[in-house]
């Protein structure tokens, strides 16, 4: 396909260059110029409102979607009990649903778990799709995945979110290749662009090097996971829905298998989503010992300590206190990073705590970008004086 402008068309808006994923177009004189690495890929044909963009192909037509409406998430519960995620996911429906003037609505499946839907509704959801067999008791692939094909292909939402977990993991991506959509997995952002309405969804690509925005054009409904902890649950205790029920026929042959046993493991892993201070180290604190000053600070706080992958990977602390893209996602309402950098992949986990205090001896380190308060210096003396004042009553 090859690209060109009409340079009499042009008014040097500049949406070609900021559409463009290849650097290939560039403003010349006020207009735009295509360049050569142009690889015809049309991302600036849809963006040109002067129609200055021209191409020998017609460029795909988005098709018309007015017909689906709604903000849906997969209330998943186990043996009756909501995961927390469904409840974070609703709290950001409810946000992109009232930028698009539409509906969230809540799919609940299971067996004997109706008066769940309370619940739903108080952390926002308007509807409460319950479907209830014998057959749905456990998550099991098929079964699950075939009821929510259909309810999908009936009720035709615009928005689907899942939770991250490994439930959703699982079936996230079954869903979405039955029905022939798009998915983006383990979403640290959500967002409706105001001019297109359509949902901007934001995940580490690129080993994490790069936040990439995910936008589906093309088929409804926009599909993405989001990991436990990185959205906010809202309670509206007000708020009231209506439950919807929705018969399903299944039998044991179309659920491919069986649940022989269910093993319960004990869960040796601390929680960091849920805690309200946390202090995380970095490779700046040095050693396990620098660990045990942060461990003093921490307690001093009612808080935990977590760290970087460096700090694992240093055997400093454990593996399942790392916070970042491969670790856990947190939202405290205080997070004290001390010597760490603010590398993008660990940034993924924390940058959505409600307060940042960086202590860093680079004031140059890109964690003061996104900390509240930052302290240049080094951990070693702004720590223990930390811990001297709080002990004092001083910082309290
Ligand atoms: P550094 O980047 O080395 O930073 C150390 C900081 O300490 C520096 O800013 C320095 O100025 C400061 N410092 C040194 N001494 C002192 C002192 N005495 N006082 C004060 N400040 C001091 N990382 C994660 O954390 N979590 C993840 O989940 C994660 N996932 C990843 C996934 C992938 C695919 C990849 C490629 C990487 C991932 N990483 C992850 C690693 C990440 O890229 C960084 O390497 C890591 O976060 C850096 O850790 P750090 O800040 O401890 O170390």
């Amino acid at each position: 396909m090859t690209v060109w402008i009409e340079r009499e068309l042009c008014n040097g808006c500049k949406r070609c260059i900021q559409a463009c994923p290849y650097g290939a177009i560039e403003l010349e004189e006020g207009k735009a110029r295509i360049l050569d690495r142009c690889t015809g890929c049309g991302a600036c044909l849809a963006v040109c409102k002067q129609e200055a963009v021209k191409s020998d192909t017609r460029p795909r037509e988005v098709p018309d979607f007015r017909d689906r409406s709604g903000v849906w998430v997969f209330a998943e519960q186990r043996e009756g009990v909501l995961h927390p995620v469904s409840l974070e996911l609703l709290g950001k429906a409810c946000e992109l649903a009232e930028a698009l003037g539409q509906e969230v609505a809540a799919l609940l499946l299971g067996d004997g778990i109706g008066p769940l839907a309370e619940t739903l509704f108080r952390y926002g959801a308007q509807k409460v799709f319950l479907v209830e067999h014998p057959i749905l008791t456990h998550y099991r692939t098929l079964p699950y995945t075939n009821v929510i094909e259909r309810l999908v292909r009936e009720q035709k939402p615009n928005v689907f979110l899942l939770g991250a977990t490994h439930i959703g993991r699982d079936l996230a991506p079954r869903v979405s290749r039955r029905i022939g959509v798009g998915l983006t997995a383990d979403c640290t952002e959500l967002a409706i662009d105001p001019e297109e309405r359509i949902l901007l969804q934001t995940r580490p690509a690129f080993g994490g090097n790069v936040m990439a925005t995910i936008a589906n054009r093309f088929s409804r409904p926009q599909m993405a996971t989001v990991r436990p902890g990185v959205m906010e649950a809202r309670e509206i205790p007000e708020n009231q829905g209506e439950v919807i029920p929705f018969p399903v026929e299944l039998s044991e042959e179309e659920a491919g298998t069986v649940v022989l046993e269910r093993v319960k493991e004990e869960k040796k892993r601390v929680d960091l989503s849920k805690a309200r201070v946390i202090v995380a180290g970095g490779r700046g604190v040095g050693d396990r010992a620098g660990f045990e000053v942060l461990e003093a600070l921490a307690a001093l706080l009612g808080g935990v300590t977590a760290g970087t992958r460096v700090a694992v990977e240093e055997g400093w602390i454990a593996a399942d206190r790392q916070v970042g893209q491969t670790g856990q996602s947190v939202r405290p309402e205080l997070y004290v990073a001390c010597g760490i950098s603010g590398a993008i992949q660990h940034r993924a986990g924390m940058m959505n705590a409600r307060y940042i205090v960086a202590i860093n001896k680079d004031p140059r380190a890109p964690i003061f970008q996104i900390a509240d308060w930052g302290i240049v210096g080094d951990l070693r003396d702004v720590v223990p004086q930390m811990i001297e004042q709080l002990r004092g009553g001083r910082l309290l």
